[in-house]
């Protein structure tokens, strides 16, 4: 699904990537975790295609095809979707109608046709059943006065309905209680399948405990500088990121 060789990547000319190395088979997650400014964050935006960042080596190749030099509304076509890419404010137009759109929008430029609206009807009655999303919300202007649960909710519905092949979740909000955690969480068990992968970047390991990863990566310093099963998680949870730190700095 997707292969990611010796990844650098920098910002306003300060190297923050520094040789990533990582590979996402169909049906895995992985889980990202690494104490702050680690660079995280930077990684899933980078994977994205997000203009704020240069690539400066390496090749990041999704189901084959290299799309580090695509931009990022090629990329979301070709199937990655990373949260928070649509957090705009748009009063007026509602959660559901905004779907319509971006589903549209994405099937012209894969050059399928438009949707019928009975089907996309059926799709989002599909989904928002899934999802327990009721129907109030569907028809909320988007992003106007949403709590973080509601911005969550909003997010895993837009990942339900574009299907994406790769999804990466950037969980930064350490604020975030334990409604929307399980709302995130019990959406990506629920849009797990062998046919997708799904990255999910934490700072912490409680998320872990609602999305069990396949995978655990330990981002430091720009660097991967450990992989493990689900025990890697529980073990930062108990011991932090100190014994890391030291680790790293041996080698
Ligand atoms: P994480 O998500 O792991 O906390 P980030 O990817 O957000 O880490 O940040 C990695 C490093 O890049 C940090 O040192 C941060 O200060 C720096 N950085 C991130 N975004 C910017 C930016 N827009 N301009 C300058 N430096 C940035
Ligand atoms: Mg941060
Ligand atoms: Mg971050």
């Amino acid at each position: 699904m997707l292969r990611i060789k010796n990844l650098h990547a920098s910002i306003e000319d300060k190297d923050i990537l520094k040789g990533i190395n990582l590979e996402v088979n169909p049906g895995e997650v992985h889980a990202i975790m690494g104490p702050n400014g680690s660079g995280k964050s930077t990684l899933a935006s980078v994977i994205a295609g997000r203009e704020d960042y240069e690539m400066t080596q390496g090749e990041i190749v999704l189901e084959g095809e290299d799309i580090s030099e695509m931009d990022p509304d090629e990329r979301a076509h070709k199937g990655v979707f990373l949260s928070f890419q649509y957090p705009v404010e748009i009063p007026g137009v509602s959660v559901t109608n905004f779907m319509k759109t971006a589903i549209n929008e994405t099937r012209k430029a894969q050059g399928k046709e438009e949707m019928t609206a009975k089907d996309m009807l059926k799709l989002i009655r599909e989904k928002s059943e899934m999802l327990e999303i009721d129907r109030k919300f569907l028809s909320r202007s988007l992003n106007e006065g949403f709590s973080g649960g509601e911005k969550k909710r909003n997010e895993i519905f837009q990942m339900a309905m574009l299907e994406p092949k790769l999804s990466i979740l950037d969980e930064t909000d350490s604020g975030l209680d334990i409604d929307a955690l399980r709302i995130v969480a019990n959406g990506v068990n629920k849009l797990r399948s062998e046919d997708n992968a799904t990255i999910v970047i934490t700072h912490y390991q409680r998320l872990l405990d609602y999305i069990v990863p396949d995978y655990v990566h330990v981002l430091y310093n720009g660097k991967i500088v450990k992989s493990g099963g689900k025990e890697l998680a529980l073990e930062l949870e108990k011991r932090g990121y100190d014994w890391i730190k030291e680790e790293a700095a041996t080698v």
